[in-house]
């Protein structure tokens, strides 16, 4: 049985901090391949154009054979749900053994997502640790097993692991500022997507 991860993300840009955690799970697990996807409605955010999202994603993962992007989002209508994801990429990959790359910061969320306790047992997950709040490794450790013990409670068990990264404080949400603010944003993004976001005026506007 062949092992996949599936990555899901805005990629509102795309960053080097999305890049070294899909690498780690490739060569940690090891997986044989990260499927790339890139939510079309976001369910809690507003995002740029989805092309613009898309080319950007393909850019920076181009030249790594075991990365693909799919766009098993586009062809489903309404808000992007992760549950739908898992079953659409099932019937295109049988027989896999799925994994689920997440940050901590989304992971602690998984208990509210839609379906989440049936999609908590479909695959592994392997987090990110992401000290958005100012947690130290063990906080972050200690919050996987409250949400593994909150999903418990409804008698379902989830199979996780942290991936093994150095902290790194990029944000695409941090990427939108610098520009906006008219900030470098070299060795934040690979040079593709610096330039790609430089032809097409990307996150310059205040206002969007
Ligand atoms: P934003 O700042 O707009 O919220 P983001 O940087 O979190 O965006 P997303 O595309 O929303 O990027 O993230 C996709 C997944 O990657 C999420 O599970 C998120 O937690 C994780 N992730 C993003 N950046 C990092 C990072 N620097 N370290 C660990 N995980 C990360």
């Amino acid at each position: 049985m062949q092992k996949l991860a599936i990555f899901g993300g805005t990629f509102d840009p795309v960053h080097w901090g999305h890049l070294l955690v899909a690498e780690t799970a490739l060569h940690q697990v090891p997986v044989e391949q990260v499927i790339w996807v890139p939510s079309l409605h976001p369910p809690h955010k507003q995002a740029a154009v989805f092309g613009h999202r898309l080319e950007m994603l393909k850019r920076a993962t181009n030249d790594n054979p075991a990365f693909t992007v799919s766009l098993v989002e586009v062809n489903r209508s309404g808000k992007s749900y992760a549950i739908n994801t898992l079953i659409d990429l099932s019937a295109c990959y049988p027989n896999t053994h799925w994994y689920w790359i997440v940050g901590l910061d989304t992971f602690r969320t998984l208990p509210h997502w839609y379906r989440g306790h049936e999609l908590a047992q479909m695959c592994d997950w392997l987090i990110a640790p992401r000290l958005v709040g100012g947690e130290t490794i063990a906080q972050s450790e200690l919050i996987c097993k409250q949400v593994a013990q909150q999903l418990g409670e409804h008698c379902y068990t989830i199979r996780w692991q942290f991936l093994h990264i150095p902290l790194v404080g990029v944000s695409s949400s941090l990427i939108r500022k610098s520009i906006c603010d008219r900030q470098s944003i070299r060795y934040l993004v690979p040079e593709s997507v610096r330039s790609y976001i430089t032809i097409h005026k990307l996150y310059s506007d205040k206002s969007e």
